[in-house]
């Protein structure tokens, strides 16, 4: 049986949709609650959307031959959403960085049944680390699955900034035909000092696309030293952050978001950047202070700021990041940001790895076998990941 409710909002659709296959729960059989992005009719138009409401993540058939009842749905921001009711006698719920529900204290406080939380993608910062150890609730994701995709995005929204790609092509679209104005802000990559805050999966995948642009140097900032990127690139590392930044043309931010990471961008951190640098964040929204980070585009201390992460997301409307623009003017629009949904993580090739990896780490959970050590953040009441701070 397949129950879809109706549109409830205008800007972020509920849907929801319960498979009930069974209508005794076999003592074996789990609640599955995904919470995913709706694609309406891009759902059918591109059935490989794979990780949305309408497509389930190509698992609903699958639950639905082992008598597994699974509830899908988009709602998850209010206090009546169909999330924060589900969540409640959930055994599994998978959430997505995308369209992140967050299972805060509060939420976690209410499900009781929960034992397992899988993201579908890589980064869970949206659930609370610390009272899942409490809980001794698990936290898996599909670790690696995107991470290509976000390093080329990340490549991608460097050049976008440095080569002033943005209001070149708003002129053009808009009929204009003025080389002086865009010229005046567009430059080489070459030459210049690119830094990754974070040289994990992400941070050095971008250094290793980067370095045929013949960099003037390439730096990463991280605790944990990564000598194969070393010996890949040349990059070097930098121990101390106000050096690190001190030196950059180019800022990308590939760290997890936590504690030691929420917020760290701030005025004071921008203000140990050399004037005229551009910042690219695809790790997550809060990592810097968007008020912040506006207050520079629009001083010119930064010249751009691009990526595809917000503190909340969706956004609300008066989001400094949809608003901010550079120092610099443009007859056709805006310059200097670069922003987008969060859209890096969840290209057509990511959604079939992370859809193929929540059906692997399910298969294990079922069968009671161990998942693979990459994918465990939190398990047993303890962190298994580094890449969340130094802890004990
Ligand atoms: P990873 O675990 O492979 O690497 C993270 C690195 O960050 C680790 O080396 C860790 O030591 C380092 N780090 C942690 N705290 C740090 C700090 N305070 N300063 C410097 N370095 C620090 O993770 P990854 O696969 O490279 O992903 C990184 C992050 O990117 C994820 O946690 C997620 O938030 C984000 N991400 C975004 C998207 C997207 O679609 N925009 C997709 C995937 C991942």
């Amino acid at each position: 049986m397949l129950a879809r409710s109706p549109l409830l909002r205008t800007t972020i659709p509920r849907y929801t949709s319960t498979l009930r296959h069974f209508s005794t729960t076999k003592p074996n059989m789990v609640k599955i609650l995904a919470v995913l992005y709706t694609a309406g009719k891009y759902g059918e138009e591109q059935p490989r959307l794979l990780g949305t409401v309408e497509n389930k993540l190509g698992i609903a058939d699958w639950l639905k031959e082992q008598g597994h009842e699974f509830v899908v749905t988009a709602d998850k921001d209010t206090p009546d959403s169909e999330f924060r009711k589900h969540v409640k006698d959930a055994e599994i719920v998978i959430t997505t960085p995308f369209h992140p529900a967050y299972l805060t204290a509060e939420v976690l406080e209410s499900a009781k049944n929960l034992k397992c939380c899988i993201t579908a993608g890589v980064g869970s910062d949206h659930v609370d680390l610390d009272v899942a150890n409490k809980r001794n609730i698990s936290v898996y994701e599909v670790t690696g699955s995107n991470v290509v995709s976000v390093a080329e995005h990340v490549v991608m929204t460097i050049l976008v900034l440095v080569r002033n790609f943005v209001p070149a092509n708003r002129q053009y679209l808009e009929g204009g035909w003025n080389v002086a104005e865009v010229a005046r802000q567009s430059y080489d990559l070459e030459g210049k000092v690119v830094g990754t805050l974070g040289s994990g999966r992400i941070g050095s995948r971008v250094l290793q696309r980067l370095k045929p642009f013949d960099c003037a140097k390439l730096t990463y900032y991280d605790y944990q030293r990564n000598e194969q990127l070393e010996k890949d690139t040349g990059a070097q590392r930098v121990e101390d952050l106000k050096q690190f930044l001190g030196e950059l043309d180019v800022l990308t931010i590939n760290c997890p978001l936590y504690e030691g990471t929420k917020g760290l961008i701030n005025a004071e951190k921008l203000s140990w950047m050399k004037k005229g640098a551009w910042i690219v964040n695809t790790a997550r929204g809060a990592i810097v202070n968007a008020a912040d980070i506006r207050a520079a585009l629009e001083s010119g201390h930064i010249a751009g700021y691009g990526g595809d992460v917000t503190d909340r997301q969706p956004p609300e409307p008066s989001h400094d990041f949809y608003h901010m623009k550079s120092a610099v003017k443009y007859e056709h629009g805006v310059g200097g940001n670069a922003m987008t949904p969060h859209i890096s993580g969840t290209s057509i090739d990511a959604q079939a790895r992370y859809a193929a990896g929540v059906k692997e780490i399910l298969t294990n959970y079922f069968g009671g076998k161990a998942q693979l050590p990459a994918n465990v953040i939190v398990e047993g009441g303890a962190y298994a990941t580094k890449a969340y701070g130094q802890r004990k």
